[in-house]
């Protein structure tokens, strides 16, 4: 038999996608599907940027880029950057990525090892325990209470630091829980991580630009005293509806960086020319359509939420970011992924159960809510009528 590294035993992969794949063959055999599973916008990538890339094939960039991507796109992530987060990397510490997801590979292969120990938030992003089991160093969950309001505790994260620490991987917006970490805990937070100089800090900043009820989003980037151990992880996906464009961008610290590069250059070289194209239009462009899509989200969180906290059993807390509800789903008598499961093969409603984002999401469920309102009222109703007779 082939016999492959021990890795292969422990790797995760992410349920979203078998539960999309599910809605999908469910719908192809005439089943009226309603996807609140997948994370992904509802919305079209805007015209100006499909329009940059068609641009770009016409105007001849099929070639090579450079490893770490053109140079124009980097300098606009360090504008983009210093408007939002009050600091302007150099263009020569940012790295073109096919997906936001890449920059977690990249840097959970760099810190993991067996001995070395990764914290990372649980519930969480499943591709982190995933990739940290991968490289067979030791997870350690960061747990994200509902109590706390979904938010990292500086504390508790602190308290979980050992000498064996390598990586801390940080989510603010959250995924799943839509939770928003405060300023002054962010604030805290950095200030005990200035006791412990070797711990690389990995900050996942995909939600950066979706938060609500004038929830300010605190980067990472913002603060000086841990910028050379940061890697911040951004991209295009959730910000301009781009999931399928596969593009994101990494910002390494000098240490880092060249480590990063050559990774890119060992697996893809460089990152497709024309979506990098797209991307800086992207940039550089109107931002409405981002602001026009934010706004949608946030009329529909209010519908989820009011929604979910009428059902019987189900209480949920206002989500301040992302685009995800995780109600608490514990006085249904329902385990939850049996939950998420029944929801979809009975009522046609795709979720995701929340232990798919670790041992802490039992009890919870996750909806997307980036579809239409009048699906999401679909959804509820139909999950209305399932919770009241199958209790
Ligand atoms: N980080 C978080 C927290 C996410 O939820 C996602 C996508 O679901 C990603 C990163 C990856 O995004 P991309 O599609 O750009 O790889």
């Amino acid at each position: 038999a082939l016999q492959t590294i021990a890795g292969f035993d422990r790797i995760g992969e992410e349920n979203a996608f078998a539960v999309l794949a599910r809605a999908t063959k469910l719908a192809a055999e005439g089943r009226d599907i309603i996807n609140l599973g997948i994370g992904q916008p509802d919305f079209q990538t805007p015209p100006h940027i499909v329009e940059a890339a068609i641009k770009a094939l016409r105007d001849g960039h099929h070639g090579y880029t450079p490893a770490t991507g053109i140079l124009p796109l980097r300098e606009a992530v360090c504008a983009d950057l210093a408007k939002r987060t009050g600091h302007s990397p150099n263009p020569d510490n940012v790295l073109i990525v096919p997906g936001g997801k890449v920059t977690m590979f990249m840097a959970i292969l760099m810190f993991g090892e067996p001995g070395a120990e990764i914290l990372y938030p649980d519930p969480g992003f499943p591709i982190y325990r995933s990739m940290i089991e991968f490289t067979g160093a030791t997870p350690v969950p960061v747990p994200i209470r509902e109590e706390n309001g979904f938010a990292f505790s500086a504390d508790e994260t602190l308290s979980l630091i050992t000498s064996k620490t390598r990586l801390l991987i940080l989510n603010s917006p959250a995924n799943p829980t839509g939770g928003v970490t405060p300023k002054a805990e962010i604030e805290k937070l950095v200030k005990g991580l200035e006791a412990f100089p070797d711990v690389a800090i990995m900050s996942d900043e995909i939600y950066a630009q979706m938060t609500y009820d004038g929830m300010e989003h605190v980067s990472l980037l913002g603060f000086e005293s841990i910028r050379d151990r940061l890697i911040l992880l951004d991209g295009w996906s959730k910000t301009y509806a781009m999931t399928g464009w596969r593009m994101g961008y990494s910002v390494w610290p000098d240490a880092l960086i060249d480590k990063a590069r050559k990774l890119a250059v060992n697996c893809w070289s460089c990152v497709n020319a024309p979506a990098q194209y797209a991307g800086l239009a992207a940039l550089t462009g109107p931002q409405d359509a981002v602001r026009d899509m934010v706004a949608e989200f946030d009329r529909r969180r209010k519908v989820v939420v009011d929604g979910l906290n009428a059902l019987p059993g189900v209480t949920c807390r206002t989500p301040l970011g992302a685009f995800y509800a995780f109600p608490n789903i514990k006085d249904t008598g329902w385990k939850a992924k049996a939950l998420a499961s029944a929801l979809l093969e009975e009522t046609g409603v795709a979720t995701i159960g929340g232990p798919d984002f670790g041992i802490l999401g039992e009890g919870y469920i996750r909806l997307s809510y980036a579809n239409s309102t009048e699906n999401i009222q679909r959804a509820l109703t139909r999950m209305g009528e399932f919770l009241s007779t199958r209790r």
